[in-house]
């Protein structure tokens, strides 16, 4: 069996509001991508595929993937304009694989009890996301601004990464949805994870595995304070 990870870090950032982009940025004197990177090289997956800008591709290479020595990624691949299009390049780019775990570098605090349940749960229903039941409750606005319905809180998530899938199936819905672009976006279609993908393009049914509250996506300034919080006591819990 082989597995397959594709790191995304070809972002730009816009809402962190800092010159550096935010899976650059340092936390606890390394950058967060480091910290994605870590978790996978020291896990049972066999091979990253790591994507990233074309004007970052030397410094990710020096100064993340040499300096820190992640034997485990055999290609730096270039990302595209929006996070599809860079998944697609990192699945255009395998030759072969049984699973692909899908992760957003910008999620450091993602660990090896999240990578086993999900690669339990692609084993068994070929595709699954990992998530945290929502603590709020989530209304669902209208164009104005106003509510329009609030869904049952019991049934609703937070959705992470890792999200994994087998690969034949996670291909085929890719490039079939990226060949459709130009119609989804003028229905207005907004395709912001991968498990949509398959949700509305090959209609199979994706399972969700509990992720962590801790394993945040670091998008704005208050979430590097979080993260940071939550680095120091994984290090402190692991010595
Ligand atoms: O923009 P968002 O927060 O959804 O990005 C999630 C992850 O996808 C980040 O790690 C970011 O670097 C990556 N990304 C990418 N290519 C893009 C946009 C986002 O690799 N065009």
């Amino acid at each position: 069996m082989k597995t397959v990870a594709i790191i995304l870090a070809a972002g730009s950032g816009k809402r962190m509001g800092t010159s550096t982009k935010k899976q650059f940025l340092l936390l606890l004197d390394k950058p967060i991508l480091f910290y994605s990177l870590k978790a996978f090289e020291e896990s049972f997956i066999d091979e990253i595929i790591l994507v990233t800008s074309p004007e970052d591709k030397q410094y990710v290479k020096e100064e993340i993937v040499e300096k820190y020595n992640f034997t485990k990624v055999t290609k730096i691949v270039e990302g595209g304009k929006e996070r599809y299009h860079s998944v697609l390049n990192g699945l255009n780019s395998i030759d072969s694989a049984d699973y692909i775990f899908v992760h957003d570098g910008a999620r450091p605090l993602v660990d090896k009890d999240i990578l086993e349940r999900a690669l339990e749960g692609v084993s068994k229903y070929k595709a699954c996301v990992v998530g945290v039941p929502s603590k709020d409750t989530i209304k669902i606005a209208n164009e104005s601004g106003m509510v329009a319905s609030t869904p049952n809180r019991n049934l609703v998530w937070n959705i992470q990464t890792p999200q994994v899938f087998d690969f034949q199936l996670i291909k085929e819905a890719y490039n079939n949805v990226v060949s459709r672009e130009v119609e989804l976006r003028a229905n207005g279609v907004n395709i912001t994870d991968d498990a949509m993908v398959l949700e509305e393009y090959s209609h199979h049914p994706v399972k969700l595995i509990v992720g962590a509250y801790e394993n945040i996506k670091v998008t704005t300034k208050d979430d590097l304070v979080l993260a940071e919080e939550f680095l120091r006591r994984k290090i402190y819990e692991e010595d």
